[in-house]
């Protein structure tokens, strides 16, 4: 730019397509935020539904708590939250959420429903925004809990859509993420539907590992060893695989903190240290410059 123009604040559809360059970086994110909104709100039920690649449609829909009709535009607004109200709530936050600004994101990037049943309310309703345009509210039909469908994600920002990968690759990567979220989440109920066919199905209160065995093949899920120790305030637990089964597989050492799935060296490492030195056998990868075997599984 070479001439100065004077400044001007930013219009509140540029600034929400701004952020959303943060928060929705593809399908994935979508799908990540909308399901951690689900369990933000107390779904023991949460059902995804993808479309090509979740770029024509995206759609979560929950048994939470809901929201009432007259909050749902505020919903869709930016810095519009219920999980925080002051300062010291930020040192003691039990959400996924508190900025307020995933909705208004993918509503500012897509054609964005968000139908709603607040808990204890006779009646739906909806709110309806396209490419950050609320284009309508009013009642709806909805049995409880929360829906929300995204249809035509980038439709309106053609150069992000050049940086989506083909339909499985997409798909894949919301099964990822869907499939981290559900192993911290046991108490809640998944699906996943991809192009009409069902691919995930994960009835809620289920053990760990009976989860894991909807991910991974019989001969890793068995012999999976419980852990649960706690030190100084700090408990941690989860399943491990023996160190003599242990592989180089990397994807197979989920991490979580908190209900997050994590992807933190320094844990890692200690999880490496935990297995250094153990003795290796059958199939087990050896690092050709170390005697200690390379790890695990481990969530
Ligand atoms: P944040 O999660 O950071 O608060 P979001 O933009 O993701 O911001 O959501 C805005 C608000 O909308 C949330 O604070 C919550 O009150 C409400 N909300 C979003 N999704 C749901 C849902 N599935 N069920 C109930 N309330 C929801
Ligand atoms: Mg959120």
């Amino acid at each position: 730019m070479s001439t100065r123009r004077h400044i001007r604040p930013l219009p509140p559809g540029l600034r929400n397509q701004i952020a959303a360059g943060e928060v929705v970086e593809r399908p994935s994110s979508v799908v990540k935020e909308l399901v951690e909104n689900s369990l933000d709100a107390g779904a023991t039920r949460v059902d995804v539904v993808l479309e090509q690649g979740g770029r024509t449609l995206i759609v979560v829909q929950d048994d939470g708590w809901g929201i009432p009709h007259d909050e749902l535009e505020l919903a869709v607004t930016r810095h519009a939250t219920s999980k925080i109200r002051e300062l010291g709530d930020l040192t003691a936050i039990g959400s996924f959420g508190f900025r307020g600004e995933a909705l208004p994101s993918i509503a500012s990037v897509s054609h964005f429903k968000m139908t709603s049943r607040a808990e204890g309310s006779d009646e739906a309703s909806f709110v309806e925004v396209r490419a950050g345009e609320v284009e309508g509210s009013g009642p709806a039909a909805l049995a409880a809990g929360t829906r929300v469908e995204v249809r035509g994600l980038f439709s309106n920002v053609p150069a992000r859509l050049k940086f989506l990968k083909t339909d499985p690759t997409e798909h894949k990567r919301c099964t990822d993420i869907l499939s981290r979220i559900s192993l911290a989440h046991l108490h809640a109920g998944f699906s996943l539907t991809v192009n009409g066919r069902e691919t995930l199905r994960l009835p809620p209160r289920q053990q760990l590992a009976e989860r894991l065995a909807a991910f991974w093949p019989p001969q890793v899920c068995e012999g999976l060893l419980p852990f649960d120790a706690e030190r100084e305030g700090y408990r941690v637990h989860g399943v491990v695989g023996a160190p003599a089964q242990a592989q180089s597989r990397g994807d197979r050492i989920f991490l979580f903190v908190n209900g997050r799935a994590v992807a933190d060296k320094v844990m890692l490492r200690a999880v490496r240290q935990a297995y250094a030195g153990c003795c290796c056998q059958g199939n087990t990868r050896r690092p050709a410059s170390s005697s200690t075997c390379r790890w695990i599984r481990w969530t």
